[in-house]
């Protein structure tokens, strides 16, 4: 499978690794829009927030909970931060491997437009 994200997961394309476990890795986004700008994404290949199934349940839960350590590790989890699913064309997304974004570092505006 032609996947960029998993060709990140499998160590073939360089990215700076934040953290990573069994289940999810995160990396610094290549294009940052805040401060601080990662993404939290699954080993496992899952496409888009429609192709979770049930039995990813407790994975797509420890995705957000790993977004939530990142945060506390990089110090801005109580000052508070914006995380992002984009799914398929109207919600912008550019690449079909499941990915949180973790934005931090400064106030995020509302609505995202
Ligand atoms: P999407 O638009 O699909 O929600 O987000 C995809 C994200 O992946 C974008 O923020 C983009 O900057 C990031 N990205 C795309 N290619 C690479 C890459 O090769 N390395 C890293 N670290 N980020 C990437």
């Amino acid at each position: 499978m032609d996947c960029l994200f998993c060709k990140i997961v499998d160590g073939e394309i360089p990215a700076e690794i934040l953290y990573q476990d069994d289940q999810v890795i995160a990396f610094r986004d290549i294009n940052p829009q805040a401060p601080f700008h990662a993404l939290v994404i699954p080993r496992k290949h899952i496409a888009t927030v429609n192709d979770i199934a049930d039995n990813d349940r407790e994975l797509v839960g420890h995705l957000v909970q790993a977004a939530g350590k990142i945060a506390q590790q990089e110090g801005f989890s109580e000052d508070g931060f914006r995380t992002v699913l984009n799914c398929n064309s109207h919600g912008g997304q550019t690449v079909f491997h499941l990915h949180l974004h973790l934005l931090g570092g400064k106030p995020m505006g509302w609505p995202p437009y």
